[in-house]
């Protein structure tokens, strides 16, 4: 599947890249083999300041601080995603059918999507903490 992706690299390094961002321990599984992080346990699942999320893995913006909700379900949570950041692939793992979130640039796990969010998406981007980067307003 990584030759649908701009962005290319081995899992060596992949987790290089990502012990140097300093990014939760997690962080490998979760964006390189579509594991899902406990919830209450990521560290953007309580921030509520304004900017910006990214992709941890290549930095690509994915979603704006402002269509960040409390969903109560212990993972970041987003009614929109800025246009064209994700790509939707269904997903019938786990005897479900869901709508896995990718980042499109570098195919990154990010979590799925429901349609069970607020007005007037209607959308809920459930999203693991380990796959954030957040930019604080008014820093690159
Ligand atoms: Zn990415």
């Amino acid at each position: 599947m990584n030759d649908d992706y701009r962005i290319r690299k081995t899992d060596a390094e992949w987790k290089a890249l990502l012990a140097e961002k300093g990014a939760e321990p997690g962080a490998f599984q979760v964006t390189r083999h579509a594991a899902t992080e406990r919830p209450f346990s990521g560290k953007y699942e309580r921030v509520w300041a304004d900017g910006s999320y990214h992709c941890i893995c290549c930095g690509a913006k994915l979603f704006d601080s402002d269509t960040k909700f409390d969903a109560g379900c212990g993972w970041p949570s987003f009614s929109q995603a800025i246009p064209g950041a994700i790509k939707e692939i269904r997903d019938t793992s786990h005897g479900m059918i869901r709508v896995e979130t990718v980042c499109a640039e570098c195919g990154a796990h990010l979590g799925h999507v429901f349609p069970d969010g607020p007005e007037p998406t209607g959308l809920r981007y459930c999203m693991n903490s380990a796959s954030l980067d957040f930019h604080p307003e008014g820093k690159a």
